[in-house]
């Protein structure tokens, strides 16, 4: 068959604009003229709509939060739910953090303080960074905030702009991605070497430019838990030098590595490296205080005080008892963060070896942070699919690969931060989930062989005498949970055109990138606007003895994220999904 006898409609693509011309969603595009027209449509009816800024029309939630309300929302209905999602440390904050932060706030410690941190506080990160880094660093580097995340956020917008470009791991932290959207920046996503510890750096060196103004590094790494070796770092550092780029080290999961005794490279501490690295760095993960909201980035002084101006006119300062909490938690006992890290190691060894013991799964040993990111793309599904069928029929909660970039396509994330029962009963729910997929994959590759042979009008039979689409006569048949059973190209035009997009569906058929490209026109079509060329995956994977290309379409629907899959799959069906 060729590309263009494929089972798209043709009313489909006659209005279908080539990709090359589509415009970037947000940025002038189509999109946003169709959503300007219904703007003053409903302002003729008096209704006020609501039309986002270029700035926030392509963001996206952090997966996280999304997977978390779905597997609070299964809760609440009575389906006992295992949470491997969220990063979140299962252990308290330890005891003398608790009380100094209790102290400081019947202390009357409750007014605000310096936008750039508590001096003392300032002092604590400057003597620690020194200390675990290596490098001289005085107060003035340091900008305090509510967390790690306006560490990342605020020196991005005070060194990007339009026209520069962004370098960042892909798969790789969401908000990387966000903070370079909103700045107005070029994203260049980079992808990872096969087990995750480190770019992939072929790919690093081909993405540097003369536009290359800021290089994202994660290590250890959300989500692949990869710590990059010390020649990566090194080589990271000489290429941003000779490029006159900046470095956004993230280090927040610096304190969680287990097979280093040196623990994790930071750029920071490379010669001359301190004089253009932004690194981040917070109590959430190492102190087991996510709630307390605080994080810091140390920079250079200039740099510093343009960030403070953020701070200044965003949040204003940090919960200033939380401030004193942060400096018992600097500069108080350390053995609960030497216990944990024992702890999590143990988890660590438990979670890999039970995942490598599934069929199906290849699970790379990460050197740090908490979170193992196995390859699950055996199956034929998108991780987005997988993972919701572990949290819908195995009542187990991860996130899909692709909640972390496109390269992410293919694995899931799970957190190791709950106990060894958590982690056992999580691990046996996925191994059972997993277990019957590939005990269904070998029947279904055996009667998928049966039907071909039995039943001719489930295949798509090329016949030039009807064909309304290239060539193809098509005669679609409604397996796997479809809803349409022997539909017609009209009747499949007709569902395409009134068929609620809040739904997903999945198109299989065969072809080349022609198809892909017809999967998205016709999402496009029935949106009504252009998807960003970035939300667009494409994925080929095996499914038993048949290669299929899966298209996944992430869209943001208010604060819903909602992914559409096309699938090519040679002699295969239109499946309508629920
Ligand atoms: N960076 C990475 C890589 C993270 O995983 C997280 C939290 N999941 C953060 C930053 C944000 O940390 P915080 O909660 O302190 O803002």
């Amino acid at each position: 068959m060729t590309p263009s006898a494929i089972a798209i409609p043709a009313r489909v693509f006659l209005s279908r604009r080539p990709r090359a011309s589509r415009g970037p969603v947000g940025r002038g595009g189509a999109s946003r003229v169709v959503s300007v027209r219904a703007a003053a449509g409903n302002r003729l009816r008096g209704k006020k709509e609501y039309v986002p800024t270029d700035r926030v029309a392509s963001l996206q939630n952090e997966g996280a939060y999304a997977v978390l309300a779905a597997a609070n929302a299964l809760e609440a209905k009575g389906k006992d739910i295992v949470h491997l999602e969220i990063g979140q440390p299962g252990f308290p904050s330890p005891a003398h953090v608790v009380d100094a932060g209790v102290e400081a706030i019947t202390g009357g410690k409750t007014k605000y303080s310096n936008p750039s941190g508590n001096p003392n506080l300032k002092r604590a990160i400057a003597e620690y960074v020194t200390r675990t880094r290596g490098v001289a660093t005085s107060p003035a580097q340091v900008v305090v905030g509510p967390g790690a995340k306006p560490g990342l956020f605020f020196p991005t917008l005070a060194l990007v702009q339009p026209g520069d470009e962004v370098m960042y791991p892909d798969p790789g932290f969401p908000t990387y991605r966000a903070m370079i959207e909103v700045a107005g920046a070029t994203p260049v996503p980079v992808p990872l070497r096969p087990d995750g510890a480190s770019f992939d750096m072929a790919a690093f060196r081909s993405k540097v430019s003369d536009r290359t103004k800021l290089i994202v590094l994660n290590s250890p790494a959300n989500p692949t838990g990869g710590v990059m070796p010390r020649e990566d770092v090194e080589e990271v550092a000489a290429i941003a030098t000779s490029a006159d780029a900046w470095v956004l080290s993230d280090e927040i999961y610096s304190r969680l590595t287990y097979d280093q005794s040196e623990g994790a490279t930071s750029v920071y501490s490379l010669p001359d490296m301190k004089e253009r690295t932004v690194l981040v760095d917070g109590l959430s993960k190492t102190y087991c205080m996510t709630g307390w909201r605080l994080g810091w980035a140390v920079m250079p002084e200039a740099l510093a005080a343009r960030t403070e101006l953020l701070a200044v006119h965003s949040y204003g300062c940090v919960a200033t008892f939380t401030q004193e909490a942060g400096v018992a938690a600097l500069e108080g006992p350390q053995d609960q963060v030497d216990e944990m890290v024992a702890e999590y190691k143990r988890r660590r060894d438990f979670v890999v070896s039970a995942l490598n013991a599934i069929d199906g799964v290849e699970c790379p040993t990460p050197a740090g942070a908490f979170y193992a990111f196995p390859d699950v793309s055996s199956f034929g599904m998108t991780s987005k699919q997988i993972a919701d069928l572990l949290l819908n029929d195995g009542g187990v909660a991860v996130l899909p690969g692709t909640d972390f970039g496109a390269n992410g396509e293919g694995k899931i994330r799970l957190s190791y931060v709950g106990d060894m029962d958590t982690l056992k009963e999580g691990c046996a729910r996925i191994a059972k989930v997993l277990g019957k997929l590939s005990s269904e994959d070998d029947a279904d590759d055996a009667s998928k062989e049966k039907k071909s042979k039995d039943d001719s009008s489930y295949i798509i039979t090329p016949d030039s005498s009807k064909g309304n689409v290239g060539n193809a006569m098509p005669v679609i048949g409604g397996g796997g949970g479809g809803l349409g059973a022997n539909m017609t190209w009209e009747e499949l035009d007709e569902k395409v055109n009134t068929y609620p997009m809040d739904r997903k569906f999945q198109a299989i058929g065969e072809g080349g990138q022609s198809f892909i490209d017809e999967v998205v026109a016709l999402i496009e079509k029935a949106l009504g606007r252009n998807v960003p060329s970035g939300n667009v995956t494409t994925r080929p994977s095996k499914k038993g003895k048949y290669v299929a290309v899966n298209v996944t379409v992430r869209l943001e629907n208010g604060n819903e994220v909602l992914e559409v899959y096309g699938a090519l799959k040679s002699c295969e069906s239109v499946k309508w999904f629920l």
